[in-house]
């Protein structure tokens, strides 16, 4: 039997997707507001697609701040917007 693949909601299209196709933000058990590339880190996560749209949508209902039920700095929403344009270059989103 196949392992079923672990599967998480993101916070901008509410869609559930594959958990390693995912960046997860987590908060620390010290309270720190992470991203946590590993997927590792000990904490509450949130979980969103590397896609410019979800992050706009998430940024707009600071979606983070809900999952994670904790106010998230923009700093963080930031870094997130550097790693999801990093990691969508080449889906032509129309320069
Ligand atoms: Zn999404």
């Amino acid at each position: 039997m196949q392992k079923r693949i672990p599967e998480r909601q993101c916070v901008g299209c509410q869609e559930l997707k594959q958990k390693r196709s995912m960046v997860r933000v987590v908060l620390t058990p010290e309270g720190e507001i992470l991203i946590d590339a590993t997927g590792k880190r000990a904490g509450r996560g949130a979980y969103i697609c590397p896609d410019q749209a979800c992050f706009d949508r998430a940024k707009k209902r600071r979606s983070l701040d809900r999952g994670l039920k904790t106010s998230v700095s923009l700093e963080i929403y930031d870094q997130l917007a550097a790693i999801v344009a990093a990691t969508s270059v080449g889906r032509g989103s129309g320069a």
